[in-house]
């Protein structure tokens, strides 16, 4: 057996000797755009607040009154004496923004995946998991001990062929992606997706993390596109566009009943705190109302994407692909020299030898600042 802390202490050193060794920093976000960090105040481009709603006064107004009234924690799990009276209403908001029949909060949208997937697929059943898809959903899929198999990024003829080749020997069967990819800032062939799904007999979870307040007139992805898909299972979390907390998911009366009896990371964690209720109940209302804001973040990316010679951005989300860990990192500290602040993303979270800048923007960023960040990539000082 080897002792703990020299364990540790290795496997420490194994990841600072590939560059990959991460470290918490403290980061005080003050207005959803910048941040104080190393004593310096640097414009993010690293925050998935996508419409500043984390600082925007409605939704603070509405956490502050709900914790006045409710307290600081729900107390219980929702199932027991943690359901609050907010969460029917931020239930109902969300199913009627997403088109659905109903709703129901996870503590986290991590939570929501680590449930869903496990609620509704077992050991006989097979998933099939966009390779790229995020690190939830293949938690969801293993947690399902299902037969688990990734296709190649967004290629239908592959998922295809893989369901013809698979599907016979399975009871049930789930093909997951995201909706807006994490590190890629791509969106998901979801109209042909969903037809896929219906002509092998295969549910359809998409998460919408990124989606939400940004693309589909900020309904998500499954707005993207002229006539929006079916899509039986759709998951998405709070805490990127709506600026809060908490997972979700939309889908039929039958389901999200079934889920609330079934998913384990919804029946044994304590609900979430109202007043983290009461402010996606706000931020979704603005998400809902205010057409102009949830424009912005995606027209800010394209004034980038444009003014840096690079693809047009699909969502609020655009990588610069470095390769190697070193350079993502020395990347990122030439930004930060300049004011700017964009974290350096490495393996395991994208493909090793796809170390990358991410760049994401929000409704707030300044044309100047945006304007300046092309100049830098176009530049090629990042190079
Ligand atoms: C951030 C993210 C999640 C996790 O959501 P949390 O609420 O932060 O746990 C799930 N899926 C995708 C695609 C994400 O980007």
């Amino acid at each position: 057996m080897t002792a703990l802390d020299p364990f540790a202490a290795q496997k420490l050193r194994d990841l600072e000797a590939r560059q990959l060794r991460r470290r918490l920093i403290d980061t005080a976000r003050t207005d959803g755009i910048h941040v104080l960090r190393g004593g310096r105040r640097l414009v993010s481009f690293s925050c998935n607040d996508y419409l500043n709603l984390s600082h925007h006064p409605q939704v603070k107004a509405a956490a502050i009154a709900a914790l006045e009234r409710y307290g600081t924690g729900a107390g219980a799990s929702r199932l027991v004496t943690g359901n609050h009276p907010l969460f029917a209403e931020l239930e109902s908001r969300l199913a009627r923004l997403k088109g659905a029949e109903a709703a129901c909060i996870f503590g986290s949208g991590y939570l929501a995946n680590a449930g869903i997937v496990p609620a509704l697929i077992g050991r006989d059943d097979l998933v099939l998991v966009d390779e790229l898809a995020h690190a939830c959903l293949w938690a969801g899929a293993r947690l399902a001990r299902a037969n688990v198999i990734a296709y190649r990024h967004n290629d239908l003829d592959h998922a295809a062929a893989l369901l013809a080749e698979f599907r016979p020997q399975h009871a049930n069967a789930l093909i997951a992606t995201d909706g807006v990819f994490s590190m890629d800032g791509d969106l998901a062939p979801l109209p042909a997706l969903a037809m896929l799904a219906t002509r092998h007999d295969a549910w359809l979870i998409v998460d919408d993390a990124h989606g939400l307040g940004v693309v589909g007139d900020g309904r998500g992805a499954r707005f993207a596109h002229a006539e929006p898909p079916e899509i039986p299972l759709q998951m998405g979390t709070l805490s990127k566009a709506a600026g809060g907390y908490g997972g979700y998911l939309c889908a039929s009366r039958a389901v999200i009943d079934l889920i609330t009896n079934r998913a384990r990371s919804f029946v044994y964690s304590t609900g979430l705190p109202p007043a983290t209720v009461a402010a996606a109940g706000a931020a979704l209302d603005i998400i809902a109302n205010d057409r102009e804001l949830v424009a912005k973040p995606l027209r800010n990316a394209r004034r980038f994407t444009s003014a840096a010679g690079l693809p047009e951005a699909q969502s609020a989300i655009v990588p610069m692909v470095l390769g190697t860990a070193e350079r993502a990192l020395a990347a990122s500290r030439r930004l930060e020299d300049e004011g700017f602040l964009a974290i350096a993303i490495r393996p395991p979270t994208v493909p090793e030898g796809t170390a990358r800048l991410r760049f994401a923007f929000t409704a707030g960023h300044a044309d100047a600042d945006i304007d300046r960040l092309a100049a830098l990539v176009r530049e090629r000082v990042l190079a």
